[in-house]
């Protein structure tokens, strides 16, 4: 698969594997390479400071080091209290998970039944050859599980050994089958008809729908929409995947312009998600009259984003034409700049005021987008 990130862009970033924090949990974004990772924040920041901090008081406890204490379930549980600590209570855990040995190991085979979905996963067809795909698991066996086998054959990826991992060695109950396009179709995954065709008969040997299939469209390639309608009249996904490919021949300067609009999207969403958050949390420092008071104030909240979420993308689709107004798609890049930099005095928060990002919604009625 290919990525997006610039030479420029990939100066300044660089591999999780070697840069992350070795936590249980991200403490900053991990792009998998169809976008910039925004920097890390100041609460993640803080996640990362408090999980540390936990490790060390708590690891001795459990007879263990930090980064040992860090991979059981124990650390995870510590990894939820800092984020509580920072976000505010999201997470349901006890100090006791984290703290004393054996609590978090029986909360977890307590909710061993639960109901897993998987719901993205790939095997490759029967004659696919690209051995490439070999570092895969050659980098997963070196760097996170010594215990990996059969990374030097593509039968690892193949059909039988998917079924084994997917449904008996691990907890998942229901799988979505997906696929990826490749501008050198000797490396496709399956193809639509192959997808679909395991889900027939992993259904039928299950007696239950056990495996869910995509089918895979790429929009703009030739004939892609023959393929849409071929797939809903005869494979009938149980979703879609498009992946956007784009032609060799787009001027590189075009393809980083396009590119640039489509960064616009993800950080709409990251803006509105930020946002929605700030103002659910504000809620805490209210006071209420009555029980169901604060109920209402979060549907308030969440009945003025959700529509948000689709009118935002449209209008930012609709003024920039889809990235294709020069102009205006630079005036966006530098509104979505100034609402991922500025803080303003929050008037929700009572008790001390503290400056806290502007809202997207705010920069755009500013620039009389919104009125
Ligand atoms: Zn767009």
């Amino acid at each position: 698969m290919p990525h997006y990130l610039s030479d420029a862009e990939l100066k300044r970033t660089a591999p999780a594997e070697v840069a992350a924090f070795r936590g249980p949990i991200p403490t900053q974004i991990v792009s998998n390479g169809e976008y910039n990772p925004l920097p890390q924040t100041e609460e993640q920041r803080k996640v990362e400071a408090r999980v540390t901090q936990l490790a060390s008081d708590l690891a001795p406890k459990h007879g263990l080091s930090r980064r040992k204490f860090l991979a059981t379930s124990a650390g995870m549980a510590a990894a939820f209290i800092a984020m509580n600590e920072v976000f505010g209570p999201v997470f349901e855990v006890s100090r006791a998970e984290a703290a004393t040995p054996g609590v978090a190991d029986l909360r977890a085979q307590a909710l061993s039944g639960q109901f897993i979905v998987d719901c993205q996963t790939h095997f490759v067809r029967d004659d696919f050859k690209q051995e490439g795909l070999l570092d895969l698991a050659k980098y997963a066996k070196t760097n996170w599980n010594p215990k990996l086998w059969g990374e030097s054959k593509l039968e690892r990826y193949k059909f039988e050994n998917y079924v084994k991992e997917i449904f008996v060695d691990s907890d998942t109950k229901v799988a979505l089958l997906s696929g990826a396009p490749f501008d050198d179709s000797s490396w496709d995954l399956l193809s639509n008809d192959q997808i679909i065709a395991a889900r027939t008969s992993i259904n039928k040997f299950a007696g239950s729908r056990r495996l869910l299939g995509h089918s895979v469209f790429t929009p703009k390639k030739d004939g892609w929409m023959d393929q849409v309608d071929r797939a809903i009249s005869t494979l009938k996904p149980d979703s879609w995947v498009a992946t956007w490919v784009l032609d060799k021949g787009t001027p590189s300067d075009e393809r980083a312009r396009l590119l640039k609009h489509e960064q616009g999207h993800y950080d709409i969403v990251a803006l509105l998600a930020r946002d929605l958050f700030n103002e659910i949390m504000a809620i805490k420092a209210k006071t209420f009259g009555a029980p169901d008071d604060p109920v209402d104030a979060v549907k308030e909240i969440l009945d003025t984003y959700d529509p948000r979420f689709q009118s935002l993308q449209d209008l930012y689709d609709g003024k920039t034409g889809h990235g294709l107004e020069a102009g205006e798609q630079t005036r966006w890049n530098g509104l979505i700049a100034r609402a991922f930099g500025e803080s303003r005095l929050s008037a929700e928060l009572s008790g001390p005021a503290r400056p806290g990002p502007t809202p997207l919604v705010d920069v755009l009625k500013d620039e009389r987008i919104l009125h």
